[in-house]
């Protein structure tokens, strides 16, 4: 070998030790975010592209209020960079332990690896006055549900590009412009749901659990009554009559389930009012269809339009 050779060898291994065998800049390892719900993972793999690797914890077809924590998750929720939590107290029942068995100091709530995406978001249902038991599982923060209106998805979407841009400032750029391009997307789609949900505007209906007021809300329905008499507390034989009895009075035919709740109580009432009971996706995974946040409402919007317009004969 002789030394210019060997000169040359010991740069290029150098250069390529600096740069990475591929040639270009080393590229940094992605950032691990977890977050609790598909619904935020959804929105995270938005704006994060490739620069991130998500992970949910819950599954879309499981009632986000009671997740059962697998062993699994600790380990997911220890090497996390980033956790991101529906908030309002949806995970109170289960999230906290994961927090503190994980031993991870960067997403603990206040740490910088933390972001709960409900800050700057539409609210709806804060209790006023004293809550008590008796009032069931309330919310005092208001209705945690609130990701089921796209423009909410669009305000967390942008909670996610601020928080990556602070964890990952070098890519500022590219986080603005794949929200940009989930924006733009989720604009187009939402005109489409708009009008497809326009006829139906005033339409009554019964929900299971209050996991829709946003939802009724952004396409103006009205919801009148709940298959629970309480949030959180499974049907009573007298709160089912008075249901069926409050459908007769209004004309409402349409009960909407969550697809981790049992059919029977709602089945029974359908069946009371000659009406209709639907399973919709209240979340990304909720439905196999649904495998992100603008189908979501692609999903929901078709099934529900399609059911409206038979009910209400528009
Ligand atoms: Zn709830």
């Amino acid at each position: 070998m002789t030394r210019k050779f060997f000169v040359q060898c010991l740069a290029l291994t150098v250069a390529m030790g600096a740069f990475g065998v591929s040639g270009r800049a080393a590229v940094p390892a992605p950032l691990k975010i977890v977050t609790t719900t598909q619904d935020l993972a959804a929105l995270a793999r938005e704006v994060g592209g490739d620069r991130v690797t998500v992970t949910a914890l819950a599954s879309g077809r499981q009632d986000p209020h009671q997740v059962e924590a697998k062993p699994s998750f600790i380990s997911q929720v220890s090497g996390a960079d980033l956790l991101i939590v529906v908030g309002r107290e949806l995970e109170i029942g289960w999230l906290p332990t994961l927090q503190t068995g994980s031993r991870n100091a960067k997403i603990q709530v206040g740490a910088t690896g933390y972001l709960d995406a409900s800050a700057n978001v539409k609210i709806l249902e804060i209790p006023s006055g004293q809550l008590t038991r008796a009032m069931g599982d309330v919310h005092p923060q208001g209705n945690p549900h609130y990701w089921l209106d796209p423009n909410n998805g669009r305000l967390m979407a942008q909670a996610i590009r601020a928080k990556l841009q602070q964890l990952v400032p070098a890519e500022r750029a590219y986080f603005d412009q794949r929200y940009a391009d989930f924006d733009k997307r989720l604009a187009a789609a939402e005109k489409r749901w708009d009008a497809m949900m326009a006829p139906f505007k005033g339409a009554k209906l019964v929900t299971y659990h209050r996991s829709w007021p946003n939802f009724m809300e952004r396409w103006g329905l009205d919801v009148i009554g709940y298959v629970e008499p309480k949030p959180g507390i499974p049907p009573t034989p007298q709160h089912t009559i008075e249901v069926i009895d409050e459908m007769k009075r209004q004309g409402a035919k349409l009960i909407i389930v969550e697809p981790y709740f049992d059919l029977k109580t709602p089945q029974a009432i359908a069946n009371q009012v000659g009406g209709k009971v639907m399973v919709l996706a209240p979340s990304v995974g909720g439905a196999k269809e649904v495998t992100d946040y603008t189908q979501l409402f692609e999903y929901d919007v078709n099934q529900l339009a399609a059911a409206l317009k038979q009910v209400t004969g528009k």
